[in-house]
Parts: structure tokens; sequence; C-alpha cells
């Protein structure tokens, strides 16, 4: 029996692993891939405290696995299929694995994913020039023109990074200001590679086997245009990875999980961490302090 199981590998996950294995609770990090999360689709990470000239979001995930298995805490792959409560503990089954984990506890740190548009086009011409990656993509995009669909830093941040390969961005806006921290939004601002198309929503993403443009309409004149694009990157905001524990805690109004300070959620012995938890910032120092805390709460409550 585990004292404790922790599901997801992001920044939040592997900071509960190191707070766990160093106060020798016996546990497993359960990660659908390999350790990483969102970070490890960000390019590049400026406000992480304690690294002044930033890094890579795969340096930063490379530093959290290596100082949790520093601890002893084992990494293992796989996807956790469902949580059963027995008694004191929880029974966890594992996609394709007649295996099941025994736990005192389980941290919930399984983040957030990409919102879709739901859009003609969208879904058909995925990985054909629509993506939700500009780290994983950005590079096949050379000198053409694309278009970057929200307002927030996500956004703002990622359609700063394809201006280091494409010719020009197109960043389009349902508002007429951003969303973005005044930082990022300066720098998109002074970057004569992107263009904002304001008050505009994606109608429809338009190709063939390929995205050749993108119908926007305009929400202030209903002015319908037609951006000739070969790529277009959604950046809406995410919805939390909360569905495994949707009948077991209590999920606020947008489905993340609700906790109390220590990161209890409604139900004993279920913890949360990280952008699956409802909370007002999402980032990842946030991250790396719940699952400390979640760990410690653990640590805590079993004695
Ligand atoms: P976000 O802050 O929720 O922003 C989503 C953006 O998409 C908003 O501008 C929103 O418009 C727009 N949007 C939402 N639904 C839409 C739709 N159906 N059609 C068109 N536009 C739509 O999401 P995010 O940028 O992914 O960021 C998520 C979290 O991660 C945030 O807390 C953010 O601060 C954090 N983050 C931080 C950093 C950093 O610190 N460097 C980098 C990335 C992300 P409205 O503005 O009109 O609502």
């Amino acid at each position: 029996m585990l004292d404790v199981l922790i599901i997801g590998g992001g920044p939040a996950g592997l900071a509960a692993s190191i707070y766990a294995g160093r106060a020798q609770l016996k546990g497993i990090l359960v990660e659908k891939l390999s350790p990483g999360g969102q970070v490890l689709v960000t390019d590049f990470v400026e406000n992480y405290p304690g690294f002044p000239d930033g890094l890579t979001g795969f340096e930063l995930i490379e530093k959290l696995s290596q100082h949790a298995q520093k601890f002893g805490f084992e990494i293992k792959s796989g996807q956790v299929e469902k949580i059963k409560k027995d008694e004191d503990s929880f029974l966890v089954s594992l996609l394709g694995n007649n295996e099941e984990l025994k736990s005192r506890t389980i941290i919930i740190a399984t983040g957030a994913s990409h919102r879709k548009l739901g859009v003609p086009g969208e879904k058909e011409l995925t990985g054909k020039g629509v993506s939700y990656c500009a780290t994983c993509d950005g590079p096949f995009f050379r000198d053409q023109v694309v278009a970057v669909v929200g307002g927030g830093d996500s956004a703002v941040q990622e359609a700063i990074f394809l201006t280091k390969f494409v010719k020009k961005v197109y960043l389009i806006h349902r508002r007429d200001e951003l969303r973005a921290v005044k930082i990022l939004q300066e720098r998109a601002f002074s970057n004569p590679k992107i263009e904002f198309i304001w008050d505009s929503v994606v109608e429809e993403i338009i190709g063939k086997d390929q995205v050749e443009s993108v119908k926007i309409k305009n929400k202030k004149t209903g002015d319908i245009d037609e951006l000739k694009v070969k790529g277009v990157f959604i950046f809406i905001g995410i919805t939390p990875n909360t569905s495994l524990v949707s009948d077991l805690v209590d999920l606020d109004n947008r489905g993340f999980i609700k906790t109390d300070e220590w990161m209890r959620t409604s139900l004993k012995g279920i913890y949360a961490a990280g952008d699956c938890r409802s909370k007002p910032l999402l980032q990842i120092v946030t991250a790396v302090a719940e699952g400390a805390t979640a760990a410690y709460a653990i640590e805590h409550d079993l004695q």
C-alpha cells in the first residue's frame, strides 16, 4: 500500500514528489507520457523565481524530474483510468494494465488542456496547419504568414515567439484590448511582424489538405474577411483535466477542483494541485507551491 499516489507529472506533481520523497512517504507518480505537462511546450519561462535569465520549459522540467528522483520518488508511465474509494484507501486502475495501485492518499495534478474554437475546419486541419503549440510547430512555418487566435498571455507570448520564424503573424482577438500582462503587450505592440485584428472572431478555417485561409468576422461591423495564412495557432484558454474525479470531489462551475488551503478536496484522502485546481493565478510558481503544500498536508494528515 502506498502513502501517496500522484497523478500528473507537470510542475505541481513533480514538486509534490520532491516534498513527499523527502518526507519519506512511500509513493509513485504516474504520468501519461513523460513528465512535463504544459510547460514542456512553453518556449521560454522568464518568470520562475531564481532564474533571472529565464530557461526553456524543457530545461525546467528536466531539473524538476531529476530533483524528484534524487529523493527516491518513482515516476511511472501510465494513464489512470479510474479511481475507486475503498474504505480508508483508494484503488487506482491504469489503462491497458491489470495491475491496481492501492494508496492511502492521492494528489490530483492533472493540469489543464487547451480549449478548442469549435469552428468548421479546426478539427479536420489539426496537424495540417492548425496547431495548439508554437514551440512544437513554429519552425514548420518559416517565412510564412500565420494567424494566432486569443488575447491572453499564451496567445501574445506565442505570437512573439512565432515571429522568430514567420514572415507575419495576424493576432486575432475578439475584443479591442488584450488580456495578457503589460510587459507582453508592449513587446507585441512594438514587434513589426505582428498585425492585430481586433474585435474579430474566427468563423471557419479553410483548406483542403493544408490550411489556406481563415474566415473572420468583425463583431462590431459584421464584416466578413478572409486572411490568407498557412497556419492557425489557437490559444484561447484552458479547460481543467478533472474528468477522473468529477464524481468524487466538488468542482467549481468551470470544472476546476475546489480545495482548502491545505489542498484538501471535499473527499478525505484526495488532494489537488496545479492548473486543475480552482484558483486565481495559474502559473508554474503557484503549481509548484501547491504540490509542496499537498505533500506536506498528506504527511501531516497521515500522522
Ligand atoms: P486566458 O488567460 O484564459 O486567455 C484566453 C484568451 O482567449 C482571452 O483573451 C479570451 O478572450 C480568448 N478567448 C477565450 N475563448 C475564446 C473564443 N471562444 N474565441 C476567441 N477567443 C477566445 O488563457 P491563456 O492565455 O491560455 O492563459 C492561461 C493561464 O496561464 C493564465 O492564467 C495565464 O496568465 C497563464 N499563462 C502565463 C504565462 C506567463 O506567465 N508567461 C504564459 C502563458 C499562460 P477575452 O480576453 O475576451 O476573454
